[in-house]
């Protein structure tokens, strides 16, 4: 799948993230956050579009929560809940 960095998944989610990047994947390096209420400090940028997540190049990345979180489309196809938000976002600055 082919996050099209719309933010959705980091900015609205629970997750599990690991606090310490140079730490890794250790016992007492994780927390849970409600990404509702607290912004994962790991999430760079603030326009749709322009998201990105400093930890996603961490060898260990694949094996967090976050990365099975954005793997419900098959192969190598555009992120189908993305193609929808940014369309929107779209149309709206279209409207301005
Ligand atoms: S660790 Fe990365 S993918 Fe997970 S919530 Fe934070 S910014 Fe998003
Ligand atoms: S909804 Fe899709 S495009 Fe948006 S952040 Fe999540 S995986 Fe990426």
């Amino acid at each position: 799948m082919i996050c099209l960095r719309c933010g959705y998944c980091c900015l609205t989610s629970m997750v599990v993230i690991v606090v310490d990047p140079d730490k890794g994947l250790k016992e007492g390096n994780f927390k849970a956050i409600n990404c509702l209420e607290e912004r994962c400090p790991h999430l760079c940028g603030d326009e749709v579009g322009q998201y990105s997540c400093a930890v996603h190049d961490k060898k260990w990345y694949k094996k967090t929560p976050c990365f099975s979180h954005g793997q419900i489309e098959r192969g190598n196809q555009n992120c189908r809940m993305g193609e929808h938000i940014l369309a929107e976002s779209r149309s709206k600055d279209k409207n301005k």
